[in-house]
């Protein structure tokens, strides 16, 4: 996941430790929006609680959502506000391409639900349409 390593590069107090890293790309802008904002915030808790240094654990997909998972101290203030910021990306997540980071909405994909564009729709569906096409040319041939 080199992807996944660069991004989180420029945030050595969010990505301290390992990182359970599983969600498509499309998303990634909307993290690093996100990152910018928790960074400054993981500085300043660390200041306060140096011995449970806050810092992003997880990021994955859900059910078709974002999901973003944090560990260690932050003071009231801080906790609260680092909270609304990650609900307001998991929000947005929901809206947006996991593939490509257009606007999308969420689709049921082969069984399991996921957002993505219009583009990105209905590649699984589009897969079993030819396959059963063939079939069909197969048995008027035959
Ligand atoms: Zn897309």
């Amino acid at each position: 996941m080199s992807d996944a390593a660069d991004l989180t590069k420029p945030y050595p107090n969010l990505f301290a430790g390992d990182v359970d890293w599983t969600c498509g790309a499309g998303w990634y802008p909307l993290l690093r929006r996100l990152f910018d904002q928790l960074e400054p915030m993981a500085a300043e808790a660390r200041v306060s609680f140096p011995d449970r240094p806050l810092h992003v654990v997880q990021v994955k997909q859900k059910l078709g959502g974002l999901r973003v998972y944090v560990l260690g101290g932050a003071a009231e203030p801080v906790r609260e506000k680092l909270l609304a910021l990650i609900r307001e990306a998991e929000e947005e997540a929901e809206r947006t391409c996991e593939l490509c980071g257009q606007p999308g909405s969420m689709r049921e994909l082969r069984g399991y639900y996921t957002p993505r564009c219009d583009a990105h729709a209905w590649r699984g569906a589009q897969a079993k349409t030819s396959k059963r096409h063939l079939r069909s040319i197969d048995a008027g041939a035959g």
